[in-house]
């Protein structure tokens, strides 16, 4: 057993979750990439390799459960753009960019900083959803005009 394995392994002991081998396969995936929000198919090409005859009803009936058991946030930008992400009990803001379409996990730490408080409640779970234009593409749109300006 590697070290995701057995951290897959023990999230689900903590959370009263049978470790069964497709579980533990599915969250050692997950936290192989603790920082990127995967979508299923993504999840799905990347677990069969190792374990081929897993199904996909398999794969979304654990994320079900995993997220009902608040071990992923299932982000949703629409109907064909779901991710899930591991919960490691920060708040995010998840950022799509319009241009390249990416999905970035921004940390908030204005928010954090408070304790999870606001306005006397706890909140436990937050999914802060932003759209916009990324570093990256504004880079480009500037490096663009800079080119035009050369001109
Ligand atoms: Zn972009």
């Amino acid at each position: 057993m590697n070290k995701n394995q057995k951290m897959a392994r023990d999230t689900l002991f903590s959370k009263g979750i049978n470790p069964s081998y497709y579980r533990i396969v599915i969250l050692e995936n997950i936290l192989k990439n603790p920082r990127k929000c995967l979508k299923a198919n993504e999840l799905y090409s990347s677990i069969h390799k190792n374990a081929p005859t897993i199904s996909k009803a398999t794969l979304y009936n654990n994320l079900l459960l995993f997220e009902e058991n608040a071990i992923v946030d299932k982000i949703s930008f629409g109907q064909d753009d779901v991710r899930y992400c591991l919960n490691d009990g920060k708040f995010y803001i998840y950022f799509r960019c319009k241009q390249c379409q990416k999905m970035y996990r921004l940390e908030s730490s204005w928010f954090s900083a408070d304790g999870g408080m606001i306005d006397g409640n706890r909140i436990e779970r937050m999914h802060i959803m932003a759209y916009g234009v990324c570093k990256k593409c504004l880079q480009s749109e500037l490096g663009g005009r800079y080119e035009k300006v050369q001109v």
